[in-house]
């Protein structure tokens, strides 16, 4: 059986940055998608397509394929009363935000000074070489309901 779109994928894999940082791993075939749903990013997801259970493949992933450029104009400061938050505005303190676009975002304090307030809106990953190594554990039919909606149910547990 080979991976194509509709097929749950399981899979174990080590996300590495350029520099050989480990960004994250996978705990032992351990992590599952359903393939051609938009579940991962679109570069691994490409990569994986048409490979067989016991594969092992390097994917390296562009930001473009990946989380996007890191982009300056999602760097904003804003003033300290714009947050509802009664608690002291610390660096590294994430929330909910709209973006120019009326997306929601999570954005992620970067610096506090006075009364100004600077916070990031790029995804963590934006801007980094994504080097995945993959091995890929098992391959399985998705269920009508899978498909329908767009994600694997685990063994018994179905929640969303
Ligand atoms: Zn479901």
């Amino acid at each position: 059986m080979q991976i194509s779109d509709k097929m749950v994928v399981t899979i174990d894999y080590t996300l590495k940055d350029d520099n050989g940082t480990v960004l994250d791993t996978s705990t032992e075939g351990n992590f599952a998608y359903l393939h051609g749903a938009n579940n991962i990013i679109p570069g691994l997801e490409n990569a994986l397509t048409g490979k067989s259970a016991g594969d092992e493949v390097d994917v390296s992933v562009s930001p473009a394929e990946g989380y996007g450029e890191h982009n300056e104009t999602m760097i904003q400061a804003v003033p300290r009363d714009m947050f509802d938050s009664e608690q002291e505005i610390q660096v590294g303190m994430q929330f909910h935000a709209e973006s120019p676009e009326g997306e929601m975002i999570v954005v992620t304090v970067t610096d506090v000074e006075g009364n100004d307030v600077t916070v990031d809106g790029n995804h963590p990953l934006a801007g980094v070489n994504l080097n995945f190594g993959v091995k890929i554990v098992d391959i399985r039919e998705a269920s009508e309901e899978e498909i329908e909606h767009g994600h694997v149910h685990g063994p018994g547990d179905h929640h969303h």
